[in-house]
């Protein structure tokens, strides 16, 4: 499924630069980080994007490379410097939406339902990655634009971990799992998704509507338990 830009794309480029350059830009992501016993790191995944060099050299230039704003904690990725705009039908728009980097054999575009909302896309949850179906957006950058057809999601909430932690919680990859929050706003998120790798750590990704919800940033204590 497309999205329809309903007017003229390079009128709505226009206006959504001359935004951009009067707003400085510039959002979340490395959201903060709660620990809680034993080792469980929540981390919240504010909105973002994943793109590949082609999309990269149409929306920065050709031949571009990212450049690395800060080492994830799953060290195989970072945040980048360059962000994007994310226009929605309608001409909604949010700018400086974060991309993360490597670059990746598909263009995704991660956003809350509060993001969603805002924009006018009626996006469905899904596992990162499985993005055939899903709606798409307008994305502006610095040199060019491009209509992504698909890849708009909000990813489902997952738990990276390694083999030992998957052993230790007697979980296997694409089990599920729920976690309690000990805040003042208590809640047990449930079903979320394992996902298990040899060079991942123990790290829960939650978005930012389910980060407040949960008033995960004033946490004292966080506990996973098998679904
Ligand atoms: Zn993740």
């Amino acid at each position: 499924m497309s999205v329809a830009i309903a007017p003229d794309r390079a009128q709505v480029e226009r206006m959504v630069r001359s935004i951009l350059e009067r707003r400085g830009v510039g959002l979340l992501n490395g959201a903060p980080a709660v620990q809680a016993a034993p080792k469980v790191i929540v981390n919240i995944s504010a909105r973002h994007c994943h793109l590949t060099q082609d999309d990269v050299d149409v929306l920065f230039g050709a031949g571009y490379q990212l450049t690395e704003m800060k080492r994830l904690y799953q060290d195989t990725d970072f945040a980048a410097n360059e962000t994007v705009a994310v226009v929605g039908p309608r001409q909604r728009m949010i700018p400086g939406v974060r991309i993360l980097g490597p670059c990746r054999k598909f263009s995704q575009v991660e956003l809350a339902f509060t993001d969603a909302i805002s924009l006018g896309i009626d996006v469905p949850v899904k596992l990162s990655g499985d993005i055939e179906g899903t709606p798409g957006c307008l994305l502006i950058g610095p040199k060019g634009s491009l209509v992504l057809p698909k890849g708009v999601i909000r990813a489902e909430r997952h738990v990276h971990m390694g083999p030992r932690d998957a052993a230790y919680h007697g979980v296997q990859h694409l089990d599920r799992m729920n976690m309690r929050v000990e805040s003042p706003c208590p809640s047990m998120l449930e079903g979320l998704l394992v996902r298990v790798h040899p060079d991942w750590k123990l790290e829960v990704h939650i978005d930012t509507d389910e980060a407040n919800c949960c008033d995960l940033t004033h946490a004292s204590r966080v506990e996973l338990t098998r679904a």
